[in-house]
């Protein structure tokens, strides 16, 4: 394994001194991690350096094609001062799954699973303590050769950034309004809606704008072919409870396999409840409304964990969801997916990865 060079900050900044009023991510620790990647060296020159601006050629392409993926996952205090990871393999795994897509090299996973530990080992006094908080970890690539052309970069960037955020709910779940969108789609199979890359992003934003505008919080996509098939949420893989079947759809190449959404799948199925991947139309959900049988629906996602769905709207279609309260299932998974992440429920399915 290669080494990691370490050079400290002569310049520590102030951390932040209110844990219940921590942003996500505008506040970002004293250092992060670089690692090059150059045609004929492979990925090089691993270390860990003071957070400061990187400089870039005007023509670096990832400013124009878009070449860029990343990763999002957190580090948890204990109640008694330990650091936990939650499943970092899975994300380093991922990584190279968009990687492959985007024609970026492969990165060695446990390598950087070891450089995310040694740079949150290095920030460990900025993991805040308070309940629901934690430091977001933000692991990206990006192409760095100067060159106005479309081909698969030769010149790379691994970096990674870390915040100290906030409880994602600090008065505790609050179900959230979402609305379909009908008009604008973020992937179809055959694109890139399976990969963490930022054009997918680009592509969402302005629906998410107009959701915004209209008071909802995110959009819930439908598939881009027949407007049918319900894909994801913005951030967030989605399930739906409908009578005594917990659904969420199945991985076809369009959206995102979540680590939370896997997590969940594999909890609930441990708990002896019915879960199905598989394609679910929204007018099935409609029916389900229609016949009292749709029960919940919730997101999941490593930032809110489980964010439970109050309000569904499709076209002039309101449809409430459990009265807008949270149901039993989101948060008997919420209660035991936070439990396991920060230390306070024994790890039976071995999740977690200490930092020491
Ligand atoms: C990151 C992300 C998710 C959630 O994945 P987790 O691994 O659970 O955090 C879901 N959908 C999209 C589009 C994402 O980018």
């Amino acid at each position: 394994m290669q080494k990691i060079k370490i050079e400290l900050t002569k310049n520590p900044k102030a951390k932040p001194t209110d844990e219940t009023n921590l942003p996500f991510g505008t506040i970002f620790t004293d250092h992060m991690f670089v690692m090059n990647y150059d045609e004929g060296q492979g990925w090089h020159d691993p270390r860990v350096v003071p957070y400061a601006p990187i400089e870039l050629e005007p023509s670096a392409m990832c400013l124009h094609y878009g070449q860029e993926v990343f990763e999002g996952l957190k580090a948890y205090r204990t109640k008694d001062g330990r650091i936990l990871l939650f499943r970092p393999d899975q994300n380093m795994a991922r990584l190279n799954v968009s990687n492959e897509r985007l024609c970026i090299p492969a990165i060695d996973e446990e390598f950087c699973v070891e450089a995310i530990k040694t740079l949150v080992n290095i920030e460990k006094d900025w993991i805040p303590s308070l309940e629901g908080t934690s430091l977001y970890i933000r692991p990206f690539i990006f192409a760095t050769d100067a060159h106005v052309g479309v081909h698969p970069a030769k010149h790379l960037l691994f970096i990674i950034i870390c915040c100290p955020v906030g409880a994602y709910y600090p008065e505790g779940l609050n179900p959230v309004k979402i609305y379909v969108e009908e008009k604008y789609v973020r992937s179809v199979v055959g694109g890139m809606g399976y990969t963490k890359t930022g054009g997918n992003y680009a592509a969402s934003l302005k629906s998410q704008d107009e959701a915004e505008k209209q008071n909802y919080t995110q959009v819930l996509w439908l598939d881009g072919v027949h407007r049918k098939y319900i894909e994801e949420v913005g951030t967030m893989n989605v399930f739906f409870v409908i009578g005594d079947e917990i659904i969420t759809p199945a991985l076809r190449g369009s959206i995102l396999s979540g680590i939370t959404r896997k997590s969940s799948i594999e909890l609930l199925k441990s708990w002896g409840y019915k879960v199905s991947e598989r394609p679910i139309s929204i007018d099935e959900i409609v029916e389900a409304d229609k016949n009292g049988q749709l029960k919940e629906s919730f997101g999941t996602g490593t930032a809110a964990v489980i964010s439970p769905i109050g309000q569904l709207k499709y076209g002039g279609n309101i449809m409430e969801i459990n009265n807008g309260k949270i149901g039993e299932i989101s948060q008997k998974l919420y209660d035991n997916l936070t439990g396991i992440q920060w230390g306070n429920l024994e790890d039976t399915m071995n999740w977690t990865v200490e930092v020491k």
